[in-house]
């Protein structure tokens, strides 16, 4: 706090970790160093990018890449296109994407990157000119052994693709230096899909220890890009019945709930960039709130699949009036701090999104083992994988909180265990490898 006093999203992923940890470092306190060290990025990359638009106007974009951890393997981890990125925010999502990997069972470190720009009302020439500049700076510093980067927010399968051109074209290597790609050119089945997919399989653990079932209970979701269509998808599939789904203008809420046609409609609207109030006309019994949020619906489990820091206090307040049970997390850092302490009086189960949004890395490293192995494996194979992972990576929270006294019927068994299991994995990279 007293190096970075403005960086309030890093401060608040840094506080949770901290909060989890204590009993960690009063067992061991040699992790305590081990953990300063940790909370500070091995590599800060701040460049300029410049770029044109379709008026031939000169823009300067900002664009980072954070090398957060390599203990664990090569660094992974997303880029994001959002006029929101900014070193704090950059630096958070590197360290939840440390943590998240070493939940994994691949040898992946942790890293992010993004930009300022936002590829919001943009031109795919715009967007290309852009991608092209960003790669320009950032192909020095990543390749298969060394960075591999990934999507977020504002980036899709277009952005990779033209990422990944000029990468090619600046060291004519061709290599697993980037995932998400599309299938034809080295990407993987289910890729799109797995975070969802991911999200959906890890509630169904939770309720599974609780002795019960998807089927017929009510989700209120928020977002609508990648990872809040593809868990609706998959909530539909299990016979849940997914209520809502917004966007950073407003939300729809379907007390019918959504099925599949509906789901499909939805995606139409957001691929055309419409209105979702769009869905209203075709389905009247649907209502749409212009700037609201979905929290305030009866419902029994809530995934926000949003931005940082979208669920506070008062939504928190709204989801336990709802008649909410469970938070199962697919954005990054979606709920404050605040929240988080609703959700614990009111012995809400949390599960917190770098255990619970888990499965697009998960695909992402299958992507570059069927990559480098020159094969690729059908969509049921890596079903079957991601469902596994997800459940090792729930046994693994667990199991970290149960050993430090964390039991069964704390409500934030899972977090603990996700902030535990992790740390000590990376912790103990460190501690083996020196002062580095
Ligand atoms: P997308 O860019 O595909 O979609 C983001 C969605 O969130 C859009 O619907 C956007 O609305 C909405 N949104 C953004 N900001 C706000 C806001 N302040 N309030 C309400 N809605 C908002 O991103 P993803 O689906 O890929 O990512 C969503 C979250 O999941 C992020 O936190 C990301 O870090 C996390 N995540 C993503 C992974 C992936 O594999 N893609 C992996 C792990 C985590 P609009 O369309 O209006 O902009």
């Amino acid at each position: 706090i007293k190096r970075d006093p403005h960086e309030g999203e890093f401060i608040q992923a840094v506080s949770e970790v901290v909060h989890s940890l204590e009993a960690v470092l009063s067992k061991h306190p040699q992790y305590v160093h081990i953990l300063e060290r940790l909370l500070e990025p091995e590599r800060v990359i701040i460049f300029r990018v410049p770029w044109t638009d379709d008026k031939g106007e000169m823009h300067i974009s900002r664009g980072f890449r954070i090398q957060f951890n390599q203990a664990l393997g090569p660094y992974k981890g997303g880029l994001r296109f959002h006029p929101g990125v900014n070193l704090s925010v950059m630096k958070f999502l590197g360290l939840e994407q440390t943590l998240k990997n070493a939940l994994t069972s691949f040898s992946l470190g942790g890293a992010t990157g993004g930009s300022d720009f936002d590829p919001k009302n943009k031109s795919d020439n715009e967007i290309m000119r852009f991608c092209q500049s960003f790669m320009e700076e950032l192909y020095r510093y990543i390749g298969p052994n060394q960075d591999t980067p990934c999507g977020d927010i504002g980036v899709g399968a277009k952005e990779i693709g033209f990422l990944f051109g000029q990468y090619r074209r600046l060291t004519s290597h061709y290599e697993s230096m980037l995932t998400c790609r599309s299938l034809p050119w080295g990407g993987s089945h289910l890729r799109p899909e797995a975070t969802g997919y991911g999200l959906v399989y890890f509630a169904k653990e939770v309720l599974a220890d609780m002795e019960k079932d998807l089927k017929g209970l009510r989700c209120a979701v928020s977002g609508s890009g990648n990872v809040a269509v593809y868990a609706l998808e998959k909530l539909i599939t299990f016979g849940a019945v997914p209520i809502s789904i917004s966007d950073s203008r407003g939300c729809i809420i379907d007390e019918d709930g959504f099925d599949l046609a509906k789901l499909s409609h939805l995606m139409d609207i957001k691929n055309h960039r419409k209105s979702l109030r769009e869905y209203t006309k075709t389905h009247p019994r649907s209502k749409y709130i212009d700037d609201g949020k979905p929290w305030g619906v009866r419902c029994d489990l809530a995934f926000p699949c949003a931005s940082q820091n979208e669920l506070n206090h008062s939504d928190a307040m709204a989801l336990v009036n709802a008649g909410c049970k469970i938070v199962v997390e697919g954005g990054n850092m979606p709920c404050t701090t605040d929240a988080l302490e609703v959700f614990r009086k009111s012995k809400i189960v949390y599960a917190p999104g770098k255990a619970a949004n888990a499965g697009g890395v998960v695909i992402s490293g299958s992507e570059m083992i069927q990559y480098t192995g020159r094969t690729q494996w059908s969509p049921d194979e890596i079903d079957n994988k991601l469902q596994e992972a997800m459940r090792e990576i729930y046994i693994k929270c667990k199991k970290a909180a149960n050993e430090f006294g964390i039991g069964v019927g704390n409500p934030e068994l899972l977090v603990h265990g996700a902030n535990i299991g992790a740390f000590l994995r990376v912790a103990r990279a460190m501690l083996e490898q020196g002062c580095v």
